[in-house]
């Protein structure tokens, strides 16, 4: 390994030792950015990869709100604001009860490189907090959002750091939260993005990072001489990444026919009745056991050994949709069993290390979520720019300039890739194409 790269990972490795998703993440990136280190000697110089593995500042605080019971409940919230080089911080905020300051950080660390990934002028950042909205009523997380924001809107702003939704935090959360927001400070802002359409919302957003997954595959599969139309795919989860992946794919011809949830999956050999599970997700924001109730073709298995279920049955694309580490060495094993052709990450660092160098190593197209879930954090960036215009754009004039980045995120990783001698090796030419925007961003201002 490149002493230089070796040294920074283990320098992390002794500050943040009991961080491991952040550890995992630092140690990927740091990884395969070794021919790049080697070329430019300039970053070590100027301690490049030192100051990109520590963020800019972390805040964590306390959340105090009361349950429809009366009793006071305390969480913790956090916002990692890590590298602002090349644009505002930027980057969502997750309410799940695994949220800890590991998981804010490896996210935050991945967003710097996916965001410079876009093309667009923004920076990295990402938070959330341990709250469940899970069986929480409206009220509740109602008085949870307006806690939350009572603390970060010290921290944000339109033009300083600018949050959006991920795990847990939908157009609901949002909305709660920047209704706060605003009574704070007084400010209509483009603060948060994923905001609802009545109030400085994009459209397409709701549909941007599973769209965004779909355009970067096709793109992907025809450069490598395949057709997305006719393919069968699998994908975990069942929210909002995995809802429009599966629709997009089904649009441009291929047939998704799994997807899951925390406690169970659903094999559809028919092809996923997209409707039918928006209703199940969006709607009653039930469990996937009511979408195999109401559909004769569809099996429904319940996760009995947290296995994961999907990634065991025949199709040509995979897209782990889900959470971290959902898609291991078992589950890639099966997959290259069953011939899979393409592996497109929709979730955050759904594959663990060994799964992706098994793909990898058995000449499976393999995609890293930085680059394939951009689409999201391009809309959200669209969605700025619209607040900043006072304008709002259509669906397909937004959709057409998620197209246009998904296909030259593609090209950027895939000639990033080819440059530094890894040709088809589309995780080091995400981690490359990403970084190198940012680091030259770093050096031109100086020590800081
Ligand atoms: P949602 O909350 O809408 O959906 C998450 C899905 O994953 C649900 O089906 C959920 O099941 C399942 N899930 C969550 N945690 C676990 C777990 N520990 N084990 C098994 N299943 C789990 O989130 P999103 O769809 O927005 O996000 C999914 C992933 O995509 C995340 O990694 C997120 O960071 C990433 N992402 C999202 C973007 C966006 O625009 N939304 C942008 C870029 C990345 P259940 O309902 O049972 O909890």
């Amino acid at each position: 390994m490149n002493a230089y790269v070796e040294k920074v990972i283990n320098e992390v490795k002794a500050k943040n030792s009991f961080e491991p998703e952040f550890l995992q993440a630092v140690s990927e990136v740091l990884t395969s950015l070794e021919p790049v280190i080697a070329k430019h000697p300039e970053f070590e110089e100027h301690k490049i990869l030192e100051r990109m593995v520590e963020p800019d500042r972390i805040v964590s605080f306390r959340v105090t709100w009361r349950d429809d019971k009366g009793q006071v409940q305390v969480n913790r919230g956090y916002r990692a604001q890590f590298n602002s080089s090349i644009g505002p911080y930027k980057g969502g905020l997750r309410f799940h009860p695994s949220v800890n300051q590991s998981i804010i950080k490896f996210l935050g660390f991945e967003q710097c490189f996916k965001n410079s990934l876009t093309g667009l002028p923004i920076g990295g950042g990402k938070g959330g907090s341990d709250f469940d909205p899970k069986g929480k009523s409206d009220r509740e997380v109602m008085a949870f959002c307006q806690s939350f924001m009572t603390e970060l809107y010290k921290y944000i702003g339109k033009d300083e750091d600018v949050p959006a939704g991920d795990i847990g935090v939908g157009g609901r959360e949002i909305g709660y939260l920047y209704g706060q927001y605003k009574r704070i400070t007084g400010l209509y802002e483009g603060v948060l993005t994923g905001k609802g359409l009545t109030y400085g919302g994009s459209l397409a957003r709701t549909e941007a990072t599973g769209y965004g997954l779909l355009y970067l595959v096709e793109e992907m599969l025809k450069c490598n001489g395949h057709d997305i139309k006719g393919k069968t795919v699998a994908v975990s989860g069942s929210g909002n990444v995995a809802i429009y992946a599966i629709q997009k794919a089904q649009q441009l011809g291929a047939k998704a026919v799994t997807c899951s949830d925390s406690t169970g999956w659903v094999y559809d050999p028919e092809g996923i009745d997209v409707a039918l599970l928006k209703e199940v997700k969006e709607v009653k924001r039930a469990r996937l056991t009511e979408y195999a109730a109401a559909r004769p073709s569809a099996e429904y298995h319940e996760k009995k050994n947290g296995e994961h279920g999907v990634w065991n049955y025949k199709v040509d694309v995979a897209l782990p949709c889900a959470t971290q580490n959902e898609l291991d060495l078992d589950d890639a094993k099966a997959l290259v069993a069953n011939g899979v052709t393409a592996v497109a990450e929709g979730a955050n660092m759904p594959t663990t290390l060994d799964a992706t160098e098994y793909l990898q190593k058995n000449g499976v197209l393999f995609v890293p979520g930085k680059a394939s879930n951009a689409g999201g954090v391009a809309t959200s960036a669209l969605e700025m720019s619209q607040n900043s215009e006072r304008l709002s754009w259509t669906f397909e004039e937004v959709d057409a300039k998620l197209k246009n980045i998904m296909v030259n995120i593609f090209h950027n990783l895939d000639n990033a890739a080819k440059e530094y001698g890894m040709e088809g090796n589309y995780v080091a030419g995400a981690n490359i194409a990403g970084f190198l925007k940012v680091a030259e961003a770093m050096m031109a201002q100086g020590w800081v």
